[in-house]
Order: structure tokens, then C-alpha cells, then sequence
């Protein structure tokens, strides 16, 4: 059987995977939890979803809510909602898929059923190529030979891994932004008056308070995203002058007293790409000339969680297709 590596195990490579038919398939991940930019930090008794926060109901990608409901990862919850927050915008109650026990339950519950063996905390470094077998090295080891190689990691991180094979000269670049997100929990209520909304300050672009859709713990937590122009202005920002501007802006703008009693910020290299693959070049995804080297990710067709998930898909069924004749 031909020998398979995929590299990631963000959804779009859930995906990938997950819309194949068995195969002898191998995942490699850095870190040391499946899931990529969907990912849930736990401290204590808080629970912050600090990547993705929520899947939309209606963004139109078939099957995909369906799937998760019945899989047990997620739920559908119901939220008090504004659209933007420093105009005054009108406040609704909205409905979002978020994750069963955290949006992690969404890639946990994927890579536990498709059961494939997973190399974490193995951060590929380079590709070598064989014999037409490839092979994947980190600082330290060498693993294959493959003769497949899917990278479903974000577009500048598969062109360092494949441009000794690839030739990007006519690749068209999609632009990702950087976003930098603040975990905060307060000892005591701010009395918001929403959930979640865009636009607190010109600064702070979507806040999403934690409490609705998890358990109640005392405290309130909330994520929070800065906006990306800002967040490029600021990459280099320390994290603790980051986390008491953010604290200091929201106790102004809910005129609280409430303290902060846990904060932690990370930083999004790579969190939405501007425009896609498939916008720029109608392509939805790179290959190889010899079919055997792939890159995709959500760049490939948009922003957002259920554009990685289209991105497995239409990439599993070009290469069910092309088996067939290999
Ligand atoms: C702050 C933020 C908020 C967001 N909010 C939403 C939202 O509310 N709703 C929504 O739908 N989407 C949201 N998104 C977007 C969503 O998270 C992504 O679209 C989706 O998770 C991307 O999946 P992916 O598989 O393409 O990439 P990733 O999730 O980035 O997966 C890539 C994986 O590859 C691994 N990797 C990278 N390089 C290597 C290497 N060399 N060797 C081994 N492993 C490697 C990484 O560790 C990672 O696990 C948000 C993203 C961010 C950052």
C-alpha cells in the first residue's frame, strides 16, 4: 500500500484525511495536541477557546454542522450578539455551533476517530527526495520513505518546506494577517450587555465572553482580539504591556472595578488569509509535478474553519481520482 504523511493535523488535514479512503496514512504535528488554530486553554477552572471561536449556521459548506452534531463535537448555542459595538449597533441574540467541551472537541474528536498514528511534538524541517520516496527530517530524525506528502499547514510554512520541489515562481501569494488574542478573567461581573460583538474600541476588534458557553464558573473570562492592523503595528509587543491595555480599555468601556485575575496573550502569525488560493489563482490547492507533494489549509479557499474543511475535501476527492490511475 502506498506509504502516505501528512503534515498538520489542523482541520484542513482532519479533513483531507477524513474524506479519504484508508489508506497507510501517518500524521506529523509541532505541537503536542491535534488541531491547529482551533485550540481551548485551560487554567484552573477557566476555559478559553483562544483560536477559533465558533462556526457559523449558515455558511453553506454541505454537511459539515450535521457531521460534527453527530460526532458529538459540538452544540448549537444561543448568544447576545452586536455587530459593532462603538456605533451602538442594536443588540441580538444570535446562533453559533460552538464546541461541545471547548472547540477543541471538534479536531479531538476527528483525530480520535480516524485513528491514524500521530508523530507529535515532531516539527518537519525539510523534505528530501529518493528514488521518487520522500522523506521528512526534522533537527534530529528522519522519517519515510512516503510517496505522498500532504502539507496542510498555512501557505508560508509549505513553501519553506517545498520549494526545492515546487516551482513558486508563478504562485500567486495569499496574505495572511496577524492577530493577537488576550485570555482575561475578571474576579466579578462586568455587566455587558452581549456576549460577543465586534468593534469595542478602535483597537479591539470582536470580544467573546466564555461563561455562555461553557460551564458557569464565578469568575468571567473573556477572549479577545485585537484588531489586525494594530496587531501588525504591535507584533513585537511585550505581552504583559499588551495584557494591561487590554484590561485598562475594557474596565473603561464597561466602567468596571472588576480585577483581572488571570491574563495571557498569544500571538497569530498566520490567523486569516486577506484573499484566497482559489480567489487569486482559481486552483484549489498546489501540487507537484510528479502528484505527489501537496499544500493546503483554509488559505486555499477562505478564513474560516469550514473553508480547511472544503479544502480536505476537494483535495481528497482530486487524489481518490488520480489513484485510480497511478
Ligand atoms: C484568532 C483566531 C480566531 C479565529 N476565529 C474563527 C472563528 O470564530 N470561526 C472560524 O470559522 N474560523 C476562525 N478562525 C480560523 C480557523 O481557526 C482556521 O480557518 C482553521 O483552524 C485553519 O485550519 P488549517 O488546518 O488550515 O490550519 P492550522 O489550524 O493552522 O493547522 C496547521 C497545523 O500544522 C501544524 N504545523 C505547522 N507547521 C508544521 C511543521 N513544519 N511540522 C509539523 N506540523 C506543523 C500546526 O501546529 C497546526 O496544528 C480563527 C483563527 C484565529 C487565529
Amino acid at each position: 500500500m502506498k506509504k502516505i504523511a501528512v503534515i498538520g493535523t489542523g482541520l484542513s488535514a482532519l479533513s483531507l484525511v477524513h474524506h479519504l479512503p484508508a489508506l497507510d496514512i501517518t500524521f506529523f504535528e509541532k505541537s503536542w495536541r491535534p488541531g491547529g488554530r482551533i485550540t481551548t486553554r485551560r487554567h484552573e477552572n477557566y476555559i478559553f477557546d483562544h483560536g477559533a471561536h465558533y462556526l457559523k449556521k449558515d455558511h453553506g459548506v454541505i454537511e459539515l454542522n450535521e457531521f460534527l452534531k453527530k460526532i458529538n463535537a459540538t452544540k448549537i448555542l444561543k448568544g447576545d450578539f452586536c455587530s459593532n459595538i462603538l456605533n451602538q449597533s442594536p443588540i441580538e441574540e444570535k446562533e453559533v455551533i460552538v464546541g461541545q467541551k471547548g472547540i477543541e472537541s471538534i479536531p479531538l474528536e476527528l483525530h480520535k476517530r480516524l485513528r491514524y498514528p500521530t508523530k507529535f511534538s515532531t516539527q518537519i524541517k525539510r523534505l528530501k527526495s529518493h528514488n521518487q520516496e520522500y522523506y521528512l527530517e526534522t533537527d534530529n530524525e528522519e522519517f519515510g520513505p512516503f510517496d505522498f506528502v500532504f502539507c496542510c499547514i498555512p501557505f508560508e510554512q509549505a513553501q519553506n518546506l517545498l520549494s526545492d520541489f515546487i516551482d513558486y515562481t508563478n504562485i500567486p501569494t495569499p496574505v495572511f494577517d496577524v492577530i493577537w488574542t488576550i485570555m482575561i478573567a475578571f474576579n466579578k461581573r462586568l455587566g455587558s450587555p452581549f456576549q460577543f460583538g465586534y468593534h469595542l474600541t478602535p483597537n479591539i476588534s470582536f470580544l467573546m465572553n466564555q461563561n455562555f458557553k461553557h460551564e458557569f464558573f464565578s469568575d468571567e473570562c473573556w477572549v479577545i482580539n485585537m484588531r489586525s492592523e494594530w496587531s501588525k503595528e504591535y507584533y513585537n509587543i511585550e505581552n504583559y504591556v499588551l495584557e494591561d491595555y487590554v484590561i485598562d480599555q475594557i474596565k473603561k468601556h464597561f466602567q468596571s472595578d472588576a480585577k483581572a485575575v488571570y491574563k495571557k496573550s498569544h500571538r497569530w502569525k498566520y490567523a486569516y488569509s486577506k484573499k484566497s488560493y482559489k480567489e487569486l489563482s482559481n486552483q484549489n490547492y498546489i501540487e507537484s509535478i510528479d502528484h505527489r507533494l501537496y499544500a493546503l489549509g483554509d488559505w486555499c479557499q477562505g478564513p474560516s474553519m469550514q473553508d480547511a474543511w472544503l479544502a480536505g475535501k476537494k483535495l481528497a476527492k482530486h487524489f481518490s481520482e488520480l489513484r485510480l490511475q497511478i
